[in-house]
């Protein structure tokens, strides 16, 4: 993992603070110098920061602690009015998460925050990153908040060649080295802000960064080529036939796929087996009803965990006295989004249809469907 060769000197965790004193991001959830930090406002906030990028949160953050101004605000709201707060941040179960900490805080805790990654850890929707970022920020405890930020900066100090996800382990190790027992919180932000602000992603400033010394990526002159990234491993495309059939009452011809393996339980329109070397010329055997098919242009691509698949689709319109084959069924169409689809599906309705059945269909799709196909 390590490259010996160009172990340069260790990185000094001084210089990255003597750097941080000067350059801190002035964030509306962190202290000021001198400044005790509020466990509830740092957690609140790395709760925030999992899910989008500092800019989007800082006036959601400031608009929710205007509302829920301390641990006890939060925990005896209701939990609409905590939903309320959080809309336009998604993912609604970090908000429930963070409505049952609050009152786990509340009610097992005296309204404090626990000190400890550990007993962070046992309370809900608190993962290691968060335990160890609160820890550290909020009670100043030796503790290394790994994200993918860190993980970065850390890959190219050291040049762990190891790819991820599989690094984590020796990067987390790394971090642990270098925090330092005085000001592990400024660390940890320290850390955060160069990864930020110097080294990103893309074109990372080394010539303003105050690790460019030990960096051993750039020594090498490689640093954009870390974090290394374990690739995808990509089978063989599958191809197959996907039927769209739209009733003239509106309803889509759908079934539940079996409840085990590949989408169990899921729904989908009825398709041909997903093969290596299936031909689309010769769908029409696999067509789920006697009908006028057509075979739309394009292809319709989606990438599972384990292999790509390129269905084909086609299309037929049939009357509304149609009967659904065994183990099939009409949906009406505005309902289809109420049908668990999974995204290969959703993307195989949109391509016949022209709109997107995980939505709530707007009022004028089914016309715009008459006038196609
Ligand atoms: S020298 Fe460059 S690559 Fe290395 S830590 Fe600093 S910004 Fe990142």
């Amino acid at each position: 993992m390590l490259t010996p060769a160009l172990r340069v000197t260790k990185p000094c965790p001084d210089d990255l603070l003597a750097w941080y004193d000067r350059h801190r991001r002035d964030l509306p959830w962190r202290a000021k110098p001198g400044e005790t930090a509020n466990p509830y406002r740092v957690w609140l906030s790395e709760i925030m920061l999992q899910q989008t990028t500092v800019v989007a949160v800082k006036p959601f953050y400031l608009k929710f602690l205007e509302r829920f101004p301390t641990v006890e605000a939060l925990a005896e709201a209701p939990a609409d009015a905590v939903m309320q707060a959080w809309a336009g941040l998604g993912y609604y179960s970090r908000a429930r998460n963070l409505h049952a900490c609050a009152k786990a805080v509340v009610e097992n805790h005296g309204g404090r925050f626990p000190g400890t990654e550990a007993e962070l850890l046992k309370l809900p929707g608190i993962g290691a990153y968060t335990a160890a970022a609160v820890a550290a920020i909020a009670f100043n405890q030796k503790a290394a908040a790994v994200d993918g930020n860190v993980e970065r900066v850390m890959s190219r100090l050291f040049m762990v060649e190891e790819p991820l996800p599989k690094a984590k382990a020796a990067i987390r190790t790394l971090t642990e080295e270098l925090v330092p027992a005085d000001r592990p919180g400024d660390f940890a932000q320290a850390v955060m802000d160069l990864g930020a602000t110097i080294c990103t992603p893309k074109r990372p400033a080394c010539a303003i960064c105050p690790w460019i010394l030990p960096c051993q990526a750039r020594a090498a002159g490689l640093q954009e080529s870390f974090p290394k990234k374990q690739k995808k491993e990509t089978g063989q495309l599958r191809k197959g036939a996907a039927f769209v059939v739209l009733r003239a009452d509106d309803s889509i011809l759908l079934r539940t796929r079996p409840p085990q393996g590949l989408l169990g339980g899921m729904v989908e329109t009825p398709t041909s087996a997903w093969e290596p070397d299936y031909e689309p010329s010769r769908a029409m055997v696999d067509a789920p009803i006697e009908a006028r098919w057509k075979r739309l242009p394009g292809t319709v691509r989606h990438v599972f965990t384990h292999f790509p698949l390129e269905l084909t689709v086609f299309f037929a319109r049939v009357p509304k006295d149609e009967p659904a084959p065994v183990d099939m069924r009409w949906t009406p169409r505005q309902q289809l989004h109420e049908e668990a689809l999974p995204g290969a599906m959703k993307k195989v309705l949109a391509h016949a249809l022209g709109d997107t059945p995980g939505a709530k269909p707007p009022a004028k799709a089914s016309a715009k469907a008459k006038s196609e196909g």
